[in-house]
């Protein structure tokens, strides 16, 4: 991830009562009887519940993504690291049969113009109003130490792929164009999110993207952007970004209710800075998912030695990816 201030962390703890909806059952109950015998309404929700939770996201296919990262050490932007993890992308995107794109521009930054590129892969949908999914794929650069980022970059990077990989293997296309953004130069220069360049030593790479989108007259046709920043964190936790767009964190939410991953996405708020912002600002709806609660017992892996692949699991990659694939109907449904 990303880097989000510490400091602009708040944490508003204000637990939710889960409100549990039995919309479901009482739509089964009150319906008319149906032609024929019918299965009790337990089985049918189940049955239900069941179906909604599969997905074909492979966890350990994703993992050995952020593994193939790792190996390649740190990745800062502009680094050899990174156009290695560049190339792997973009070789895994193409074997999945998707068109690409690198987008190169060269910001300036505390360290002078670095030259920078987002990936974007598209797999064309009966509509061209694109829903955009992205994770930034920098890490943050340190010199004291070798910071690996397996959650922070690597986890959302690897799970990325896989979402793209199943979706590019679906039958049926899609009612909206999907576009699989990674962005390059998420992570500050400078050791603080925000110590340099007022506030814009960040986020190279989406607010590139959005200009872009800008000057071209095309913002209006992205739909929706969902992004993924430190997914992968063993102890799954992720609470709601608070300035992301309400109606993309609910339909999230519920997909996850649903699919019985429901304590992995609690009802409590977060304000994260993050690669959704620039989005926002330009009116583009959008959601930021991160597991900012990054440690054990105290002790802090966020932006440490200590981000490394035993701290994330296979498991909560898969989370995210099937809440992830059973949300977008129900958002695109929520798209006029
Ligand atoms: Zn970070």
């Amino acid at each position: 991830m990303t880097g989000r201030p510490r400091l602009a962390i708040h944490f508003f703890l204000t637990m939710m009562i889960a409100m549990l909806s039995f919309a479901c059952v009482s739509d089964k109950v009150s319906s008319p009887a149906a032609v024929g015998p019918t299965p009790p309404v337990s089985a049918v929700s189940a049955a239900t519940a069941e179906q909604q939770k599969s997905t074909d996201f492979n966890g350990d296919k994703a993992f050995a993504h952020v593994k193939a990262q790792v190996e390649f050490g740190p990745r800062p932007a502009g680094s050899a690291a990174l156009d290695k993890t560049r190339d792997y992308i973009l070789k895994e995107l193409k074997s999945y049969g998707l068109k690409t794109t690198v987008d190169e521009f060269t910001p300036v930054t505390p360290k002078g113009r670095i030259k920078m590129k987002n990936i974007v892969a598209e797999l064309p949908g009966e509509s061209s109003g694109v829903i955009i999914i992205s994770s930034h794929y920098d890490t943050k650069e340190y010199k004291q130490f070798k910071f690996l980022g397996a959650n922070d970059g690597g986890s959302s990077t690897g799970a990325l792929l896989e979402i793209a990989r199943v979706m590019a293997a679906e039958k049926n296309k899609r009612k909206f164009t999907y576009q699989f953004v990674f962005f390059d130069g998420e992570e500050a220069f400078c050791p603080g999110w925000d110590d340099c360049l007022d506030g814009k030593d960040n986020t190279y790479g989406s607010r590139h993207m959005v200009d872009r989108l800008q000057s071209e007259g095309r913002v209006d046709n992205i739909k929706a952007m969902i992004l993924l920043d430190m997914i992968g964190d063993k102890d799954l936790v992720i609470a709601k970004e608070s300035s992301s767009s309400s109606w993309l964190v609910e339909a999230i939410w519920s997909s996850a209710r649903k699919a019985g991953y429901g304590q992995h996405f609690p009802s409590r708020d977060q304000y994260i800075t993050d690669d959704h912002i620039p989005f926002l600002e330009a009116g583009i709806p959008a959601v930021d998912l991160i597991d900012f609660d990054y440690e054990d017992q105290g002790e802090s892996f966020w932006h440490t030695k200590n981000d490394t692949l035993d701290k994330i699991s296979a498991k909560s990659l898969k989370i995210v990816g099937d809440v992830v694939l059973l949300s977008l109907d129900s958002i695109e449904a929520l798209i006029k």
